[in-house]
């Protein structure tokens, strides 16, 4: 969104930005967003979308942050209901992958690969 020259604040709950990206990118992206322009802000508290923007809380103190589009990047977490659902209309059901818990595609697979082998 930088690039498309967009006035880009990112936001995040940790106190940590980036705290995921691989130490060999992360100074450098953090580095090339503060040189852009983008406003980052750690220790956030999400408030609530309005059409006005993000509404966020930081040191207890809530504040508006103007925007046109909002994204969304949030942890993604598995369907529990959808699973119980499943539960009762087959004999056996086996949770596996990102279902079970978001991961890597080779724990997806080591999950899926360890249950056909067990069935
Ligand atoms: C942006 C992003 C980048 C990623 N990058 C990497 C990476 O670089 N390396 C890595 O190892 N992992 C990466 N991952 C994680 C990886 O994609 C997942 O761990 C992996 O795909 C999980 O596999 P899965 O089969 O459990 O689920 P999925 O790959 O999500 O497959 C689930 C499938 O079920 C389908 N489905 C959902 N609901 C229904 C329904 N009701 N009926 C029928 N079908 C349905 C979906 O359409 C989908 O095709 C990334 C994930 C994201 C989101």
């Amino acid at each position: 969104m930088v690039k498309r020259g967009r006035k880009v604040t990112i936001v995040e709950e940790s106190e940590n930005l980036g705290a995921k990206i691989l130490d060999a990118h992360r100074p450098k992206l953090l580095a090339w967003l503060t040189r852009k322009g983008a406003v980052m802000l750690a220790g956030v508290k999400y408030d609530e979308i309005t059409k006005q923007g993000l509404v966020i809380r930081k040191n207890g103190r809530r504040q508006l942050i103007e925007a046109d589009t909002v994204l969304t990047a949030l942890p993604p977490k598995p369907n529990q209901e959808f699973l119980e659902e499943l539960k009762n209309k087959a004999v056996e059901v086996y949770q596996i992958g990102d279902s079970k818990e978001p991961g890597l595609i080779v724990d997806a697979v080591g999950g899926g690969s360890r249950i056909g082998r067990a069935v």
